[in-house]
């Protein structure tokens, strides 16, 4: 089987961060759903892949250590997914630790701002019952409870009413740096792929900085095939992955059954003229 056809998904999330299923029950899903090769890679943690890896050896699965790292660059929050990283590598565990470390108070700034300003109280008590991980509260956490007690229909809503910027539970925050997540990701021996590219609202201009900055830095590789692309997009980033001479990566991006957008190992195949990053891993 060439490359290409693998069946791979390497973008979800367990309870580890936002995700709704335990890494083990992720991984029976992806087996199930028929994913070949599957990545985890949980928001600023690698807490969930040593569960993940030994799930998906039970299971046949085969497994990739991932990670999805939040930076900020030039004022916009972006994420960085590191596949094929060493997750016991210091610096790295290090550099994660400290990008979470801010979540806890910008969690409670952000119950605080929705009761000031929408008049919604106890925000941050609700969110909680939906957090796995105590070092990992997320938006995500906020909008399951904002749809539990009504306030929206779905999640999304949540986050187009209240929680993207400029709406009254957002709190601005500073993750990593651009330069701080590819170094960790390279120095624990992995690949720096920039997550759904698609989805930040930047200029052509800031867009081709972006890029052009990642690449210098030692970035390799742009997701096209995501649940967070529409089907028109997965072409246009395949045509820009190699005007820049990147590799592209595949993967759902799923956190839970209730609000997927794609189920994970349910995504179409890869454009025609693709040249995933996975190349190199499995021979065919
Ligand atoms: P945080 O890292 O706490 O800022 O939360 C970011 C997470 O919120 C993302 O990883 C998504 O899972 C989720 N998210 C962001 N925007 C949306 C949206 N428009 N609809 C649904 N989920 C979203
Ligand atoms: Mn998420
Ligand atoms: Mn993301
Ligand atoms: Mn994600």
């Amino acid at each position: 089987m060439s490359a290409l056809a693998l069946n791979v998904d390497f973008h979800s999330h367990s309870t580890v961060s936002d995700g709704v299923l335990s890494p083990s029950a992720l991984a029976e899903r992806a087996k199930r759903n028929g994913v070949d090769v599957w990545a985890l890679t949980d928001h600023d943690e690698v807490g969930g892949i040593a569960e993940a890896r030994a799930a998906a050896k039970a299971l046949g699965l085969r497994f990739i250590a991932g990670v999805e790292i939040s930076i900020t660059w030039a004022g916009k929050t972006i994420h960085i997914v590191g596949l094929n990283i060493d997750e016991k590598n210091p610096t790295l565990v290090q550099g994660l630790a400290r990008t979470r470390s801010g979540r806890e108070r910008r969690a409670r700034d952000m119950a605080q701002e929705l009761a000031n300003r929408a008049g919604i109280h106890g925000v941050y008590e609700g969110a909680l019952k939906y957090v796995g991980n105590p070092d990992l509260i997320s938006r995500s956490h906020f909008a399951r409870y904002l749809v539990e007690i009504g306030v929206c229909d779905s999640v999304s809503d949540v986050f187009k009413h209240y929680l993207s910027d400029g709406k009254p539970g957002f709190v601005p925050h500073r993750w990593a740096t651009l330069q701080e997540a590819v170094s960790w990701i390279i120095g624990a021996g992995g690949v720096a792929i920039v997550a759904h590219p698609g989805r930040y609202d930047l200029s052509p201009i800031a867009y081709d900085s972006f890029f052009t900055e990642f690449k210098a830095l030692g970035g390799v590789a742009i997701e096209t095939v995501t649940g967070s692309h529409t089907v028109d997009q997965y072409e246009e980033f395949t045509k820009i992955a190699n005007q820049y001479g990147f590799l592209v990566s595949r993967g759902s991006d799923f956190h839970s059954p209730q609000d997927a957008e794609v189920d994970i190992g349910k995504l179409p195949t890869m454009p025609k003229g693709s040249r995933p990053v996975w190349d190199a891993w499995f021979a065919a």
